[in-house]
């Protein structure tokens, strides 16, 4: 394929006639490669056979989802970062083609790759009941900058798959530095406290939604603010968790 810098004109000489050859919809969502079969469907073989074998695997922990070794008890499991949530439901590994999905859901191509990811959701949690499902809030700040809290939106398919209704309990009452930018060791400490609930969320069985699971420290942070505020039971929802070797405390 040619390769030429994004401001040479021959190179939107080439864009305008892949566009032409392949008309929007037909490039797949997440490596953008072009094709020419079926538009109907947003991916393309390799992307989706690269999904396809990061799912989360059979042999991870069933509660919090991350690699056990046989045996041996989980580590993620005993870090403080589980200690408010009771489990962790998610259909994907981060990374490679399901790291370009969410990437495409978040900056672009939203209403395209939402669907996709909601229902590996919806079907992660196994019929496993909960009173409302809780979306990870974004400060105000963050949420105009974005346009939309994207949490939310995943949250609002899952509850048309479910029938769970939605709830905005909680509140970003701090505005900090986005955790993407953050190494993962000083995330905990970014996002401590960082969220209080706006509603009571007494005796509910809470499911938080959101797109990624990285440190773990931003569900630990809500999921604190929501039992110490009488939650019964929090629960995380996410399109994929982030493995790493060890757990970051
Ligand atoms: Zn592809
Ligand atoms: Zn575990």
């Amino acid at each position: 394929m040619l390769r030429l810098k994004s401001a040479d004109p021959l190179r939107r000489v080439y864009q305008s006639l892949l566009e032409l050859l392949y008309p929007r919809g037909s490039h797949c969502l997440c490596c953008g490669h072009p094709r020419l079969a079926d538009t109907t469907d947003c991916l393309c073989d390799a992307c989706r056979e690269e999904i396809r074998r990061l799912r989360v695997p059979a042999e991870a922990c069933d509660r919090c989802l991350m690699p056990v070794r046989k045996g041996h008890p989980c580590a993620f499991c005993q870090s403080p970062l589980m200690k408010p949530i009771q489990a962790v439901y998610a259909p994907y590994r981060y990374g490679g083609a399901v790291r370009q999905l969410i990437h495409a859901f978040k900056f672009g191509a939203c209403d395209e790759a939402r669907p996709l990811l909601s229902h590996a959701m919806a079907e992660s949690l196994k019929d496993r009941d909960f009173d409302c499902l809780v979306p990870v809030p974004l400060h105000p700040r963050r949420e105009r900058e974005r346009g939309c809290n994207q949490a939310l939106l995943l949250c609002r398919d899952l509850s048309a798959q479910t029938g769970i209704p939605v709830r905005e309990l909680l509140r970003r009452d701090t505005y900090r530095r986005p955790q993407s930018r953050l190494p993962l060791r000083k995330r905990q400490a970014n996002v401590s406290g960082a969220f209080s609930c706006r509603e009571s969320p007494t005796d509910l069985r809470v499911l938080l939604v959101d797109d990624v699971r990285t440190s773990g420290s931003t569900a630990c942070a809500c999921a604190k603010a929501l039992k110490q505020a009488g939650a019964k039971s929090v629960s995380l929802c996410v399109c994929a968790v982030v493995y790493r070797k060890k757990p970051s405390n």
